[in-house]
């Protein structure tokens, strides 16, 4: 497999899993270029990446049974397969099906859509919109994102549940632009939750961090199209137990 990297969330009882894939696009702030470790593990994330060189790709990759293997004996309730992008792991369905035998657990898929994979064993798909202008899409990521929401629309339609996410960039995928996504999304279901996530500076790069306020001024955007909006930064306490590394 490709997965490199587990982390446990005692409080939650989720187990987050990394898989290190060459991904099929090329964003501007990719965090997984500057720290491949998970961000639970890391109390200074924000500092971390804002300061760090580029990171060394991990050389270390677990068998399916060799996951399985290292959770015994966690008591998990759910699992997040996060990338880089974890659909271009082809194991990832049997894994997918593994936790579901074994602990019958919550499969979350956290991908940016351009490719789907088999999703009998995902109970949710958390899609990453990054941008619905093309223009911006493409600058940001290297590709145009007619597949992404072509994937959106269609994974709505197979009855998935489904989140999206995007990332508010000050400066660049500004505000209005997080209105245009939750404008998208509300086209296909204005109840589908959006979480925009605010911005971290990276080592760099030109924008600055994105703030509560600058993020909260684009959520009361969102809710104009959205029933359900929520938003994350880089500024906000972390809430539950620190995660633990497995692998
Ligand atoms: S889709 Fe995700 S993993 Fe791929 S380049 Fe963009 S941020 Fe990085």
């Amino acid at each position: 497999m490709k997965v490199y990297h587990i982390v446990y969330e005692p409080t939650f009882k989720y187990v987050t899993i990394h898989t290190w894939t060459d991904c099929n696009l090329s964003c501007h702030g990719c965090y997984c270029q500057y720290e491949i470790l998970d961000f639970g593990l890391i109390d200074d994330w924000a500092a971390r990446v804002a300061n760090a060189a580029p990171a060394s790709p991990p050389n270390r990759f677990l068998t399916l049974d060799a996951v399985m293997g290292r959770l015994d004996g966690l008591d998990i309730e759910g699992a997040v397969f996060i990338g880089t992008e974890p659909s271009l792991d082809p194991e990832l369905p049997a894994l997918a099906e593994a936790l579901h035998r074994r602990f019958a657990c919550y499969n979350i898929l956290m991908t940016n859509g351009v490719k789907l994979t088999d999703m009998k064993h995902i109970d949710e798909v958390i899609f990453s919109l990054k941008a619905i202008s093309d223009d911006i899409y493409r600058d940001y990521t290297g590709r145009s994102n007619n597949k992404t929401l072509e994937n959106f629309r269609a994974v709505h339609s197979s009855g998935k549940k489904l989140q999206a996410e995007c990332l508010l960039i000050p400066g660049y995928i500004d505000a209005a632009e997080v209105e245009n996504v939750a404008r998208f999304i509300a086209g296909v279901d204005r109840d589908i939750p959006l979480r925009i996530d605010g911005y971290f500076s990276l080592n760099g790069h030109p924008w600055p961090a994105a703030t509560i306020s600058d993020v909260g001024k684009a959520a009361q955007l969102a809710k104009k199209h959205l029933s359900k909006v929520n938003y994350l930064t880089g500024d906000m306490k972390r809430i539950g137990d620190k995660a633990v590394k497995i692998f």
